[in-house]
């Protein structure tokens, strides 16, 4: 189910309100997007879904259309868009399928984006051409089998030896797990807290990683999730990203970028269950009229609707501050919180209104719901949001 030019929420030209503030290049760029992902993501989602698995040749799809490497300065092969296009890339991924967008949102917005802001030359020169080309795609390992909300007290260690570093433990629910090329790895290389972790670039084929897949996803099901496992993984210090003791700040930085990137795809959950309840009230008729005409049906398609251009506004504002240079932590919780509960919320009306149609596989908003489900899960769940927005704005540390 599309909505292209001329759908209920655009006006005749094809443009949202929020295309009036947009710029040429930045509706240029939405508008690639949604080509890319109506012929090479949408007609597939619902297949890989069924079948839990991807078709790999999507990524290097990803990167020669040159989402892999959005934000990332062409001198390292990427694709420099700014933050606001970059999250309509990501609102039309989010559309198209949750799973594809992961892959993007991960390897970008948590990795690459990540290496370019805390890397030495030497690093972005050796990490970022892979990662934009798919080569090397990335995955970001904080969470771990003890240690998910409370990402500070995480356990696996690094241990010094001369010029290099041995890492051990386990990391666990990694989205790109097993197709990733390169970890950025959060281990403890001092005390207790959030100052004795430190940051490292870890290669996949390292002697003693190995990852194991994360099977029977309530959503996502397509994407490869796994647990990382590393044994005495040697790394020279040469991987090391920032300082000792800055890996939860340099974790902290992944997402803000991160959680701006998952709102929209969050976003592109709910304009899709909007689009497939306008479409489907629209033809369905029950006691001799559409069901659109109810006003009971209606109000679950208005609400829908107001809140997907409020998650939206959310969305691009943080983008906007980025774009700045300006810091857009609050922001990017605002609009990862309020985005993610507006996708749960849109995908459940969409299911209400198909009525049993939506409990079954045949339309994609039963699909939309379970993909939307972990939004308010990972990257800190809601409450976790909540806290970090009352700490901001009361000065008082719940965490604590
Ligand atoms: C499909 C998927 C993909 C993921 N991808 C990644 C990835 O790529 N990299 C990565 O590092 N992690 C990833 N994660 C992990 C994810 O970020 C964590 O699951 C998330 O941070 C929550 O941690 P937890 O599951 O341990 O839940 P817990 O922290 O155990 O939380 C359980 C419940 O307790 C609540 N809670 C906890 N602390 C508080 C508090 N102080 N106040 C109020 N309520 C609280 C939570 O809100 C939640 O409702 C992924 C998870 C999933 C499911």
């Amino acid at each position: 189910m599309r909505c292209g030019a001329g759908a209920p929420h655009e006006d005749a030209e094809g443009r949202t309100a929020l295309d009036f503030e947009l710029t040429d290049e930045q509706r240029m760029v939405r508008d690639t997007a949604r080509a890319f992902c109506d012929k090479e993501i949408a007609p597939y989602a619902r297949d890989w879904d069924r079948r839990e698995e991807m078709d790999p040749e999507i990524v290097p799809k990803l990167a020669e259309v040159g989402f892999l490497g959005a934000g990332i300065p062409e001198d390292y092969g990427g694709n420099p868009i700014d933050h606001v296009s970059y999250c309509l890339l990501i609102e039309e991924l989010g559309r198209a399928d949750s799973s594809v967008r992961g892959i993007v949102s991960v390897n970008v917005g948590l990795v690459a984006k990540t290496v370019l802001a805390w890397g030495t030359e030497e690093q972005k020169r050796r990490w970022l051409p892979g990662l934009c080309s798919g080569e090397t795609l990335g995955c970001f390992g904080l969470t771990e089998p003890g240690s998910g909300s409370d990402a500070a007290s995480l356990r696996t260690r690094a241990v010094r030896d001369g010029e290099d570093w041995v890492l051990s433990g386990s990391k666990l629910f990694i989205t790109n797990g097993t197709w990733a090329g390169v970890a950025l790895i959060m281990a403890r290389t001092g005390g207790e807290g959030a100052r004795g972790i430190t940051a490292f670039l870890v290669p996949t084929n390292a002697d003693g990683f190995s990852a194991t897949k994360v099977t029977g996803k309530l959503g996502l099901r397509a994407q490869d999730t796994g647990e990382l496992h590393l044994d005495g993984v040697r790394v020279p210090d040469a991987n090391r990203l920032g300082g000792e003791g800055e890996g939860f700040r340099v974790a902290m930085s992944a997402l803000d970028k991160g959680r701006m990137s998952l709102a929209a795809g969050s976003v592109g959950i709910a304009q899709g269950c909007l689009d497939a309840s306008i479409a489907y009230a629209t033809e369905r008729k029950q006691f001799d009229r559409p069901i659109a005409r109810f006003q009971l049906v209606q109000e679950l398609i208005a609400e829908t609707a107001v809140e997907v251009e409020a998650a939206r506004l959310l969305v691009l504002r943080a983008a906007s501050k980025a774009d700045r240079g300006e810091k857009h932590t609050l922001e990017s919780s605002f609009a990862k919180l309020y985005a993610s509960e507006v996708a749960v919320r849109a995908s459940n009306a969409a299911v209400q209104v198909h009525g049993g149609y939506g409990y079954i596989d045949e339309y994609p908003v039963g699909k939309y719901l379970r993909d939307a489900r972990v939004a308010t899960l990972y990257e800190g769940t809601s409450q976790i949001q909540k806290l970090l927005i009352g700490r901001a704005l009361t000065g008082e540390n719940a965490f604590a």
